[in-house]
């Protein structure tokens, strides 16, 4: 079965054709981040015209490239959330008017389940799962009984991991997002800022990042009124070291109390080679049994192949959307608290 999937939540255009959702035939990105890049994140306002302005190329594109006919596709899924409103109802429109246009069902993807279904051109998905969803807006562990369900075991209290690296970026002066730039400063230097590990020990799986945001910025701040020299390679490798011991230790955590096969990392900040390095070896020497899947780097951020993939499973469980479907910026998933 074939499904012609479109992302647009936040600032990357994308659309994909996906075939029985597990095989890529196309997967076309527009990014928009030269246009943010000089408001130092993303503007709602110019990524809904961007998107407005790239989703009919880019469907065209992914059909080409594909070499497929809308006669042969068997649905459209669509991100309906959570994300940007003005952003999310661009692909929601376009969606709609390609599904009335060629007759095909409509599928409502939840922006955040593509991020993990992005694990199943890796392998199949095996349940029950964990994932550690690790994005710009949402640092969260979800459980997965089984295919389509998920349930949110514990989640960031405040900021999420992505965009504490984009604000503590900002800070050095990097452009946004600064998140890859910051895995790559911290490679070439050492923890020597040794920056709090907020809630490591507690007994949840929750998270928190503004402490850690707040330490770093007073450090670079006290730093620069005393004329002190700042190495930033090792604030960078502080920093990123902060993140990884926190993420690992609460999803190992986490992992040991739920009965799992697999482990799946996702969202843009799975593409962290320092944290994708760690996660591996600890699972290796702590889950023994567990299969640790993340997806691609140029799948980890947002695309539409996810949403294709996530769109497949939710057609196969019958659910399907009528033309009223809108867009929710705050769609979640189901929060179990023990
Ligand atoms: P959400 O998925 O929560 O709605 P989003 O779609 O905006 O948010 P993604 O596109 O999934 O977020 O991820 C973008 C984030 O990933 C940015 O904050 C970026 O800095 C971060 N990121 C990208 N590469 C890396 C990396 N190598 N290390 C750390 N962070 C990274
Ligand atoms: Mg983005
Ligand atoms: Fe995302």
């Amino acid at each position: 079965k074939l499904i012609l999937a479109i992302e647009s939540s936040c600032d990357e255009t994308s659309v994909a054709i996906i075939e029985d959702g597990s095989l890529i035939l196309s997967n076309v990105v527009a990014s928009q981040v030269k246009s943010h890049q000089r408001f130092g994140g993303v503007v709602p306002e110019v990524a809904s015209r961007h998107h407005v302005e790239e989703i009919t190329l880019c469907i065209e594109d992914a059909l080409t490239t594909a070499d497929v006919k809308p006669s042969e596709l068997s649905g459209v899924g669509v991100t309906y959330g959570p994300g940007l409103v003005g952003a999310l109802l661009i692909g929601i429109s376009a969606a709609k008017a390609f599904a009335w246009a060629h007759d095909l069902p409509l599928i409502p993807v939840n922006h955040m389940a593509g991020h993990i279904y992005a694990a199943q051109f890796v392998e199949p998905l095996q349940f029950p799962l964990m994932a550690l969803l690790v994005s710009g807006g949402h640092t969260e562990l979800v459980y997965m009984k089984e295919t389509g369900s998920f349930e949110i075991v514990g989640e960031t209290r405040d900021d999420a991991a992505g965009e504490a690296y984009d604000k503590v970026g900002r800070v050095l002066g990097l452009s946004y997002p600064s998140g890859k730039e910051i895995d790559n400063l911290a490679h070439q230097g050492q923890d020597t800022y040794q920056f709090p590990r907020a809630m490591i020990k507690e007994d949840n799986y929750d998270f928190s990042f503004s402490g850690l945001k707040s330490s770093f910025i007073n450090t670079v701040h006290n730093a620069q009124q005393r004329d002190e020299e700042l190495v930033i390679q090792d604030l960078a490798a502080s920093f990123q070291e902060s993140v990884i011991d926190v993420l690992v230790a609460k999803t190992i955590r986490a992992c040991q109390e739920y009965p799992i096969k697999q482990l799946v990392m996702a969202g843009g900040v799975a593409a962290n080679q320092g944290l994708r390095d760690r996660l591996r070896a600890e699972v290796t020497k702590k889950l023994p049994g567990v299969t640790f899947i993340v997806p691609p780097l140029r799948l980890c951020g947002d695309n539409a192949a996810m949403v294709g993939a996530a769109a497949f499973v939710e057609a196969e469980k019958g659910h399907f959307a009528d033309y009223q479907l809108n867009a929710d910026p705050s769609l979640t998933f189901m929060t179990i608290k023990e």
